[in-house]
């Protein structure tokens, strides 16, 4: 099978590799389509990992179960949607089944999953899909399988699948955050998951305000339902807040660049007993400076939120499904196998460009 394996930044090649064994309890998937992440081209982060094949944002066919699923499997179950209600694991696959499958999946067990914190548990922060999303087939490891894979609707293409974990991160993010209706909230960085952002808000009832630099983007935002984006090449974030909000500045400020001065930014623009979630980490080396003071006396919480659970996936799926998220307008990009570094370079140069996938 057909791999992309990332050495180095400008360094990407597409590989021969065998299709990997799987075990009783394990699936194999054709993959059909995966995204590339924002966090795919943080070079700190991947060149720790590299060299490695990438990709988090899969979605595929199921084309073979290990032998211990096919006896477990459930008798009239074939075919049904989903309880997005529950957050059991499935355990009936059937071969043909078009899913999304998640990278990480919890034990359901642990002190961390009983308090909904997924992504902290030991299970979830070790498992993994066998090589990674860009690849001709993938591994799902029975965890995977049973705790974070989703059977498709009929009407969802894999492409549009591929947004089923970048939507579950804004998702948790959002609930970490505990918007309100009525919230006015600041988006700053308006790549996709920005854009994303500006969908949920908005269908959540808040007044939102857009911050970027890039045209494209600016103008994407105002289409994807901002109330206002600020051009911050023109203006002063801060000040441009305080004009829009007649002083009283953002209830919620998203931070989607992983960078210490647009943290700090953000801290600037929230408001009395505001909130500041940091979407993105910093390096490992950064170091952010504070006024305790200041956070204490105008009640500011710093919130942070990394990854997504599998109830994250569920409502992902769901929003997508509805129309809530408009797949279609996210993905402005799509990529052979052949030229997935071209998919990271234009993902890396975050311009013109939402959603950029690699399709198989
Ligand atoms: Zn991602
Ligand atoms: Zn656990």
């Amino acid at each position: 099978m057909r791999v992309v394996k990332l050495y180095s930044f400008d360094d990407i090649r597409v590989e021969d590799m065998p299709v990997p064994d799987i075990g009783a309890g394990d699936a194999l998937v054709r993959v059909r389509s995966c995204g590339i992440c924002s966090g795919d081209v943080m070079p700190w982060y991947i060149e720790k990992k590299a060299p490695l094949v990438l990709g988090h944002e899969p979605a595929g066919e199921i084309v073979k179960l290990g032998r211990g699923l096919e006896a477990k499997k459930i008798r009239g179950s074939e075919g049904k949607h989903i309880n997005f209600s529950t957050s059991q694991p499935r355990n009936f696959f059937k071969k043909g089944d078009r899913v999304f499958f998640h990278h990480h999946a919890p034990c359901f067990n642990c002190a961390y999953c009983k308090r909904g914190d997924h992504v902290q548990c030991s299970t979830w922060r070790g498992s993994g899909i066998i090589p990674g999303g860009i690849s001709e087939y993938a591994l799902v490891p029975e965890v995977n399988l049973r705790g974070d894979t989703l059977l498709l609707p009929e009407k969802i293409s894999f492409d549009h699948a591929t947004l089923v974990e970048p939507v579950a991160c804004v998702v948790k993010g959002l609930k970490r955050a505990g918007m309100k209706h009525g919230d006015t909230v600041l988006v700053m960085g308006l790549g996709v998951m920005g854009q994303i952002h500006i969908m949920l808000a908005k269908k959540y009832g808040a007044k939102v305000i857009g911050a970027d630099k890039v045209p494209f983007r600016l103008e994407k935002a105002m289409e994807f339902g901002a109330d206002s984006v600020i051009d911050i090449s023109r203006e002063d974030l801060a000040d441009a807040v305080s004009r829009l909000t007649d002083g009283g500045m953002a209830d919620i400020v998203v931070v989607g660049p992983g960078d210490i001065k647009a943290m700090s930014q953000g801290i600037g623009c929230a408001a009395r007993a505001g909130k500041v979630l940091f979407f993105t980490p910093a390096g490992p080396d950064d170091i952010l400076q504070l006024r305790p003071h200041d956070i204490y006396f105008r009640d500011i919480n710093i919130i942070t939120s990394y990854s997504c659970g599998p109830d994250d996936t569920k409502a992902a799926l769901d929003l997508i499904s509805e129309g809530s998220v408009d797949a279609q307008r996210l993905i402005t990009h799509r990529f052979p196998l052949e030229k997935a570094s071209e998919a990271f370079r234009l993902t890396a140069k975050a311009e013109d460009s939402l959603k950029v996938v690699v399709i198989f």
